[in-house]
């Protein structure tokens, strides 16, 4: 019989968390405890993808009615009710919340509404005071936004506060040009707030193909964003219930809210990690071997507090893995390779694979482009750009990259990311009959290379 008060412990009711410990208990019949010491669900379905999705669709509807009346439509959008749209997201998220805490019930897993951190490698102590063991203890604590420190930075909010603001400002600040920063440049500009992108770097989204950060940068601007490249903030001063930005060209300008995107880091301060001898790498990340194991053989961790590939169905994944090759008995290394992912910039971008400069850095490569105006908004006199792009190696023809900036992106990479994943050929993709007329039959019917490389 288990000495032990659970066979698993879970820190997080994160994506990740919520996961492992729900199969674990409901499949495999483990005794799982969980602690979450703020919202169940954790950064994706409260203040991450699902709220931001919401505003993605929110603030994609003047767009829409411009294009109706160019198709005929008697209509206008009005002026947007942030207070409507704000008791909707609220009462939404409330609702997912308990989604997740009847799963966890429902699979027979003992939550506890606590902050826990680790006191040996086998246990755990809450901030009630509790002490609980368990033969493992998995690690899902995610991680956090981190506004950098400059003068006035406690002016600055970050992601969290975003989707929580007293109403809708007149203008906004958001800096950095990593996926989220962006995504909030165009969620805003699109319900109308002026806003204006600082980035320090040449081009937004690094790490992306350089051609699709180009046209999405473009578009943004097309759309009214004012993107400022090259550019920082250097001090933020009160002014007035505004806030007065110096940049680091030497610019000042008030804005209603500066809100941080440059960076997150791995919730693992104070968490009595290193004095069990779990190593943290430079990140605060934890360190973990392919089966998602620590250096204490009875702590495991799996999403961001990894920082391995920050996205939720990573972290889901990482869980899943985690419950086989320890409840199950059937060791399962975390396939990190060929990851499809969505940015829900305005355009949207769907990616997978390498970008045409890494493929180009690791051997000889065709690259198929094709660049159009979209049907639906062509028609209405608009100016959408679509980028369709595939990567094909010369050596063995695998589609070793699939990019796609187009209304829909992330949908369509979803199933492109099967061909890819499978190792499939330019050829392969070109056997299969165009489904006509939709924007995606492009990615079928590129005959000859843009470019080599
Ligand atoms: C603005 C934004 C947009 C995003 N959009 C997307 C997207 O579109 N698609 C996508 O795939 N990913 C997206 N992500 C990333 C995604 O949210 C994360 O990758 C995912 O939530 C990671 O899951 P996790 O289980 O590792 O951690 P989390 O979901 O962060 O959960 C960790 C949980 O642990 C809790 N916790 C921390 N420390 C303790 C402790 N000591 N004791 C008890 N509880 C603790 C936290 O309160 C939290 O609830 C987005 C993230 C952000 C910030």
């Amino acid at each position: 019989m288990s000495t032990f008060d659970f066979d698993l412990f879970v820190i997080g009711g994160g994506s990740g968390g919520v996961r492992a410990a729900r199969v674990a208990a409901g499949e495999t019949g483990a005794k799982v405890g969980l602690a979450e010491e703020d919202r169940y669900g954790g950064t994706c379905v409260i203040r991450g993808c699902v709220p931001k999705k919401l505003m993605v669709f929110a603030s994609g509807y003047p767009e829409m009615v411009a294009e109706a009346q160019a198709y005929g439509w008697d209509m206008s959008a009005g002026d947007f009710n942030w207070d409507h749209f704000h008791d909707k997201l609220t009462t939404e998220l409330d609702r997912l919340e308990g989604i997740y805490r009847k799963l966890l019930a429902g699979s027979g897993v003992e939550s506890f509404d606590a902050r826990a951190k680790i006191v040996d490698a086998h246990t755990v102590e809450l901030s009630t005071g509790e002490r609980k063991t368990a033969k493992h203890i998995l690690l899902a604590m995610g991680g956090r936004p981190v506004i950098p420190d400059f003068p006035g930075s406690e002016l600055a909010i970050s992601s969290n506060e975003i989707f929580h603001l007293p109403k809708l400002p007149e203008n906004i600040l958001i800096v950095g040009g990593g996926y989220i920063a962006s995504e909030f440049a165009g969620i805003m500009n699109g319900l109308g707030v002026k806003t204006t992108q600082f980035y320090r770097g040449e081009q937004i989204l690094r790490g992306f193909d350089q051609e699709a950060r180009d046209l999405i940068a473009s578009e943004m601007i097309r759309k009214g964003v004012d993107l400022q490249l090259n550019t920082n903030v250097a001090s933020l001063e009160k002014a007035g219930d505004r806030i007065k930005v110096t940049d680091t060209n030497g610019q000042e300008t008030l804005f209603d809210h500066v809100m941080f995107a440059t960076g997150r880091r791995p919730n693992t301060d104070d968490m009595g990690l290193e004095e069990v001898g779990v190593k943290i790498g430079k990140k605060g990340e934890v360190i973990v071997d392919e089966y998602s194991q620590t250096a204490v053989p009875s702590i495991y961790a799996i999403g961001d507090v990894t920082d391995r590939v920050n996205l939720t169905p990573v972290a889901i994944r990482e869980g899943m893995a985690f419950v086989s090759t320890v409840f199950r008995g059937e060791p399962m290394p975390v396939d990190h390779e060929l990851i499809p992912s969505a940015v829900f910039t305005q355009p949207e971008f769907g990616t997978i694979g390498l970008s045409e400069e890494e493929a180009k850095a690791q051997e000889p490569i065709e690259v198929y482009t094709t660049n159009f105006k979209a049907m639906q908004s062509s028609f209405a006199g608009g100016e959408e750009k679509v980028l369709m792009k595939l990567i094909v190696s010369q050596a063995n023809r695998k589609v070793l990259g699939c990019h796609i900036v187009a209304p829909a992106a992330g949908e369509m990479i979803q199933l492109a990311g099967i061909a890819v994943k499978m190792g499939a050929t330019k050829e392969d993709f070109d056997r299969v009959v165009a489904v006509h007329p939709v924007m995606a039959e492009e990615l079928v019917t590129m005959r000859n290379p843009t470019r080599t490389g």
